[in-house]
């Protein structure tokens, strides 16, 4: 049994309206996602930093009605997972589905927003995407700046839920501003830099604060985080996997695929179904032991101290 924290499979429901039961242009659809050994996966509301800031709110608003309407209320054996309660009734005939939100741009300046957001049932909150907002700036703007005054006010909020607050895509001061004030924190889909020398990707300082806070790191199938020139296979993503360990992350690793997120993709790791394919290749070059801490223990572990 697999867990994903990541991957952006609402989005591209919303923008371009797949058959989610089975598409080709989805990396992610209900056929592929039964023919998969994932049993709980992260969907992400991620919403496109070019719509105008006052509509952005509402297209968060649409994909959370799309991950209820499409993927929750028609599918008996898709469960939303919003508490620990509901992880450990999770029968192993069904599947879970745990809601997080991708960047704060969507609330602008507004608590409340964030609020009724979260009230949906999501349990991971990025503070930014690849653009600056008012909570923070991102990895990849120039004015590197860290959390604001309000994405303070931002974290405490997600400190008295009980949310995992995800560094991923945020900048270097924002990174440590919140291993400075959040609770739970999470970089959901991130890669080594040291492996692999892309922005994005988390440096040894980070990775040892991460380990240090108990936080949790999401290995991600983006190509270009796991190696600079094409082609991608899947053993360029064990560089990662042993650099991290090499790091102590071993409790703290987690995956977070970035399916549906990604355009190009790992040779043999195309799709959530391929997560077979990795899965007999880390049997190969891994103990029991390590990959089922990858796969599922560290995660879980960790969402126990939800509510
Ligand atoms: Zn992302």
């Amino acid at each position: 049994m697999i867990i994903d924290a990541h991957c952006d499979l609402l989005y591209q429901l919303w923008r371009y309206n797949y058959d989610l039961n089975s598409s080709e242009c989805l990396q992610f659809d209900l056929n592929k996602w039964r023919n998969s050994p994932v049993q709980i996966q992260a969907f992400a509301i991620f919403v496109p930093d070019y719509l105008p800031q006052q509509k952005q709110y509402d297209v968060a608003l649409q994909m959370i009605e799309i991950f209820y309407e499409q993927l929750i209320i028609p599918n008996q054996d898709i469960i939303h997972i919003k508490s620990k309660q509901d992880l450990d009734q999770l029968q192993p005939d069904q599947l879970g589905a745990i809601l997080t939100l991708e960047g704060c741009h969507p609330i602008g300046t507004d608590l409340n927003k964030l609020i009724k957001i979260i009230n949906y049932g999501v349990r991971m909150v990025g503070l930014t995407w690849n653009n600056d907002n008012a909570v923070a700036d991102s990895i990849m703007s120039a004015k590197r700046g860290g959390v604001t005054a309000f994405g303070r006010e931002v974290i405490q909020v997600l400190n008295q839920k009980q949310i995992w607050t995800d560094v991923s895509h945020l900048s270097i001061n924002g990174f440590y501003d919140v291993l400075d004030q959040a609770k739970h924190v999470i970089a959901s889909h991130s890669n080594a830099f040291t492996i692999c020398q892309h922005r994005r990707n988390l440096d040894d300082q980070q990775i040892k604060a991460l380990v240090e806070r108990d936080g949790l790191i999401g290995l991600t199938f983006v190509p270009e985080f796991t190696k600079s020139n094409q082609p991608v296979h899947i053993k360029d993503l064990f560089k990662h996997i042993d650099h991290f360990i090499n790091m102590g992350a071993e409790n703290h690793l987690i995956f977070g695929s970035d399916f549906d997120g990604i355009t190009e993709t790992i040779e043999g790791l195309s799709t959530v179904s391929d997560y077979y394919r990795l899965q007999e290749q880390m049997e190969k070059h891994y103990s029991q032991s390590i990959i089922k801490k990858i796969a599922r223990e560290n995660f879980l572990k960790r969402f126990s101290h939800q509510r």
